[in-house]
């Protein structure tokens, strides 16, 4: 069996974590979050009674509820953590809000040779990078983190997480049966009120990035 952690369980992480328990692939969903009302227009996995409930918890027993296999814990993930929480994952899978977390996940994945997707959502669009060992990283295409806006603070339209997240987990599910086609690309959907297809940029490794030029080292 395929195991998979999920990095995130808000509006992202719902439908990634849904659909890949669906389709056997068994996860551990990782979020330091609870769940807030504001969440709910665009986190369909809750509902009001999961107020004040661990993100990572309940949206685990939903997958578990559908026939899947999912362990949630309420922590963030960390670099420091990756091996003991992802260690034994073949893939992971980052929906999170927060740049770092999402550059960490990225280099872990390098760094140890799993492939992953990091997907992210804000206001109408989106976008989803799909990595793979022996293509170029996350961090050869965007460098390092900036102070991006954040759904919280700028919000994303409720149906814009679905569509990302799905998109992202059906390029999970590839990656999960070896498909790697897409590795070294990234989805971009500027703004899904105008347009559903996405651009589909293929990025080619960068000279000296520092996650890439690590594993080639080690
Ligand atoms: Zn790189």
């Amino acid at each position: 069996m395929t195991r998979a952690t999920v990095v995130g369980a808000g509006g992202l992480g719902g439908p990634l974590a849904l659909a890949l328990g669906a389709a056997g692939v068994e996860l551990v969903i990782v979020d330091h979050d609870t769940v807030e009302l504001s969440n709910l227009h665009r986190q369909i996995q809750f509902t009001a009674s999961d107020i004040g409930k661990s993100k990572a918890t309940v949206l685990a027993s939903a997958v578990v509820a559908a026939g899947g296999k999912a362990r949630g814990y309420q922590t963030k993930w960390t670099a420091e953590d990756a091996d003991d929480i992802s260690g034994d994952c073949d893939l992971i899978v980052d929906g999170c809000d927060d740049p770092a977390t999402k550059f960490a996940v990225a280099d872990w994945a390098v760094a140890t040779g799993k492939p992953y997707v990091i997907a992210a959502a804000l206001r109408y669009g989106g976008n989803v990078l799909v990595g793979a060992p022996g293509h170029a990283c996350y961090r050869c295409l965007f460098e390092e983190p900036v102070d991006a806006a954040t759904c919280a603070a700028a919000g994303v339209l409720g149906p814009v997480v679905g569509v990302i997240g799905g998109v992202a987990a059906a390029l999970a599910i590839g990656l999960a049966r070896g498909d790697s086609s897409h590795a070294g690309s990234i989805f971009v959907f500027d703004d899904l009120r105008r347009s559903r297809d996405p651009r589909i940029v293929r990025f080619e490794p960068r000279a000296g990035c520092p996650s890439c030029t690590q594993r080639k080292a080690s």
